[in-house]
């Protein structure tokens, strides 16, 4: 008789529940039918590194942060991190919206404007790309709350992510995924390095 002990049945729980969040992600709609999203699973060594590169951001970032430590630490915590980014493509500019919603006149101009590096992410992006992304990290975490996996947004993982070039995305946020008894990814201790940092 084949057994399958829990700590091994759970983490290829998390594993499975992973993909299926990104296969969420991937037929969550999207504007004007076209896809820009792309996806990413983490697992193993690959949690440590991450953890240490948000960790090198945080020390990047000086005192204008102050849980980039304690999401590295939940990183370390979790069996499994899906990244979801989205890459800002022209938007149909034989059929232009124009909505507005960039801060440009029209999506002309818009596409007009060189993409810049900001410290986390690359801009502008269109809204509709941002509102693809949003819905699609929204069906994952659905997807993963469905099949009682713990998990949280964190964009601090985002920013470790693209920096490490998980990704050719231009905004990236990540998702740990645990199943233990507790959600490790809320009600979390504030390190005590972190108490006099002011966003806490
Ligand atoms: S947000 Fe800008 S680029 Fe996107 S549809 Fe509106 S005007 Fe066009």
């Amino acid at each position: 008789m084949a057994r399958i002990g829990s700590a091994e049945a759970e983490m290829e729980a998390v594993k499975l529940a992973a993909q299926l969040m990104a296969a969420a992600a991937r037929t969550a709609p999207k504007a004007r039918g076209l896809d820009s999203i792309q996806t990413l699973v983490l697992t193993g060594e690959d949690l440590e590194a991450l953890a240490v590169a948000m960790e090198a951001r945080s020390a990047d970032k000086g005192s204008k942060v102050s849980f980039f430590g304690r999401d590295a630490d939940n990183v370390r915590q979790a069996s499994a991190v899906l990244l979801v980014g989205v890459r800002n493509d022209p938007r149909r500019a034989q059929r232009p919206l124009d909505c507005g919603a960039c801060g440009f006149e029209g999506c002309i101009e818009f596409f007009r404007q060189e993409k810049r590096e900001g410290e986390d992410f690359r801009g502008p992006i269109c809204a509709f790309q941002l509102i693809d992304l949003g819905v699609a990290l929204g069906s994952a975490a659905r997807t993963a709350a469905d099949m009682n996996i713990d998990n949280r947004m964190m964009y601090s993982i985002g920013t470790a992510a693209r920096k490490m070039g998980l990704l050719d995305s231009d905004l990236i946020l990540g998702i740990p995924l645990s199943a233990t008894g507790k959600n490790p990814f809320f009600d979390r201790p504030i390190k005590m390095a972190e108490r006099s940092k002011p966003d806490q």
